[in-house]
Formats: C-alpha cells, sequence, structure tokens
C-alpha cells in the first residue's frame, strides 16, 4: 500500500450509509470539521458503506446534501469503502504472509457456547489460532491479537487503555459473508488517506485499541484520536432508535447548527450570525476540543431538543 507522506492534518468524517444524518453523527461530522478548520487542515468525507446488507440506497447523497447544507464542505474527492476492496485485499494478504492473520471455521453459535463473556459480547476463545480443525473450512479472518494492554492518549478522554488479548481477543479482519470488517477498513482507509486527526464518535473509543494494534501490523502511522460525546436520552440510555435515528432537517441548518456548537461546549458567536456560512467565519477561530464534554450528553437537560425528531 502506498502511504502519503505525512500533511500537517487531515481529518475526515467517515459516516456509514444506514440512514440520514442524525444528531450523534452530526456531532462528529461538525466536531471533525471544526478541529480540522481551526488548525488549517484539510477534511475528508468517506462514505463507509463495506457493509452493503447495511448500506441505504440514497442514504449517501442525502448525507452529502445535508453536510453541505450545514456548510460542511470537503477537500478532496469523496472516498467510497465498497470501490477500495483492492486496498483491503492487499492489506489481509500481507497479514497472511507475516502470519498475523489465520482463517477461522468458527460460527457465532460455537463461539457464543465457548467465548467467554467480553465488554463487547463472547470473546472468541481460539479455536482455530493453531490451525484449522480437520475437515473444517474457514468462514472468516482473524488477527492474531498478542498484546496483553494497549494504551492511547485521547485528546479529550485522556489516557484510555484496554487489554487487548484478555478483553478483545482474535477480531475479525473478514467477516464470513466476505465483507471486509469496519476494523480493517478504517485503519487501511486512514493510513491510504494519511489522516493524521481522527475526530469522531465515543462510542469508538473501544475499537481504538484494536484499531492501533492493526496499524502497527501493518507498519502505518498512528492518527491523534479525540472521541466526542454520546448523546443519552432522559434516563442515561444511548438514545433510543426513534430520536437516534430521527434524520436532521438540511432544511434550517443555522438554528441546529448553534445548538451542536453548544453541546460542543464551544462559546457561541458574539455576533448572532444571520446564516451559515457567517457562523463558521466566526466559529473556526474559537474552537477548543478540549472544551468538548468527557461526558455523554443528556439530551434532556439541553431543552430545547426535547423529544421531538431533530
Ligand atoms: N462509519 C462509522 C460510523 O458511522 C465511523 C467510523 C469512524 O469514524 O472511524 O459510526
Amino acid at each position: 500500500m502506498d502511504v502519503r507522506p505525512p500533511c500537517r492534518y487531515r481529518g475526515r468524517f467517515a459516516p456509514s450509509p444506514t440512514g440520514p444524518l442524525h444528531l450523534g453523527s452530526l456531532i462528529a461530522a461538525v466536531g471533525s470539521f471544526a478541529d480540522a478548520r481551526h488548525q488549517n487542515g484539510v477534511w475528508l468525507v468517506r462514505i463507509e458503506d463495506t457493509d452493503q446488507q447495511r448500506a441505504v440506497a440514497g442514504a449517501d447523497s442525502l448525507i452529502l446534501k445535508t453536510l453541505e447544507a450545514f456548510g460542511l464542505y470537503w477537500d478532496e474527492a469523496i472516498s467510497y469503502q465498497s470501490q477500495r476492496s483492492a486496498l483491503y485485499q492487499a492489506a489481509l494478504e500481507r497479514l497472511y504472509q507475516d502470519r498475523r492473520c489465520y482463517p477461522c471455521a468458527c460460527t457465532r453459535r460455537e463461539i457464543a457456547s465457548r467465548g467467554r463473556p467480553g465488554p463487547e459480547g463472547p470473546i472468541y476463545p481460539g479455536s482455530c489460532r493453531r490451525g484449522l480443525p480437520p475437515g473444517r473450512q474457514g468462514r472468516s479472518t482473524r488477527l492474531r491479537v498478542d498484546c496483553a494492554e494497549l494504551s492511547v492518549r485521547d485528546a479529550i478522554h485522556g489516557l484510555y487503555s484496554q487489554a487487548l488479548a484478555a478483553e478483545v481477543g482474535d477480531f475479525v479482519l473478514r467477516r464470513a459473508d466476505g465483507f471486509y470488517a469496519y476494523q480493517l477498513a478504517v485503519v487501511v482507509d486512514d493510513g491510504e488517506q494519511g489522516i493524521t486527526h481522527v475526530v469522531r464518535g465515543a462510542d469508538l473509543l473501544a475499537s481504538t485499541p484494536r484499531q492501533i494494534y492493526l496499524q502497527r501490523c501493518l507498519g502505518l502511522p498512528q492518527p491523534a484520536y479525540a472521541h466526542l460525546p454520546l448523546v443519552l436520552d432522559a434516563h442515561g440510555r444511548k438514545l433510543s432508535k426513534s430520536l437516534a435515528s430521527a434524520p436532521v432537517d438540511p432544511g434550517d441548518p443555522l438554528p441546529r447548527l448553534v445548538q451542536v456548537w453548544s453541546l460542543l461546549g464551544q462559546p457561541l458567536p458574539e455576533e448572532p450570525p444571520a446564516n451559515v456560512s457567517e457562523f463558521w467565519q466566526q466559529a473556526i477561530a474559537s474552537w477548543s476540543l478540549t472544551q468538548a464534554p468527557r461526558g455523554p450528553i443528556p439530551i434532556a437537560s439541553t431543552g430545547d431538543f426535547g423529544t421531538q425528531p431533530f
């Protein structure tokens, strides 16, 4: 794989086209854009549609239209993971050559019955690590995780450590249905696109040690990470499907933009902006990643979001 020479700042927003942009993804888009622009960086948009079963037709163009309505303009051609399989395959071949990964015959049911429970479901018990059992065929590909503890310094959360082998175990790079796993695709793309700063939702903080481990296996540079807060409902739960998936209205972006900005702990522009472009002209200079709240944002405390579709 060609790795681009490091540039001062290359950020990205990487939505999965499973539906229109919602509040949580708008927060990630605004935060990653503001951080890139504040540092005079480049900001890319990558459509993460490796999982064609989850991709919804037309969701990508809806997302892009909404980003434009919010003044979130990207710098280079949009990339689509569905068109980048050759890169993922090449990375997988390299990992096979280096004996970092192996074919796995186990079904979900087998893993559920033999694996210890872990934070993200049963931990793979290593059944195929030393070779496929006789008579069994490989279904998926797994990365061999030989790393007891991996730590990352997150710009918002500080030091985050994970006992990678014990808590996560050997994880999937290519799924039994043939799709490349998110962890592989995101690491290959961030490397190939020369991403230096990853600003995204806190639901992905627990994936970050896996991604760093994979970067090391592939000899890729490690970007800086910042994980923006998630939005919770009045009961402290991750937003209910209905509210979480309520589409952001691209028709009247300014009030929403102002609300998201204050949810991110940022001071509102002194002069009330007349439109989105005026908002950004004032807002970019004052952006501060370290002002973003660490904990989840309870939606009820923001009052005006209420329980109405955002
Ligand atoms: N595609 C992921 C999502 O929509 C984001 C991946 C990332 O930013 O690394 O949740």
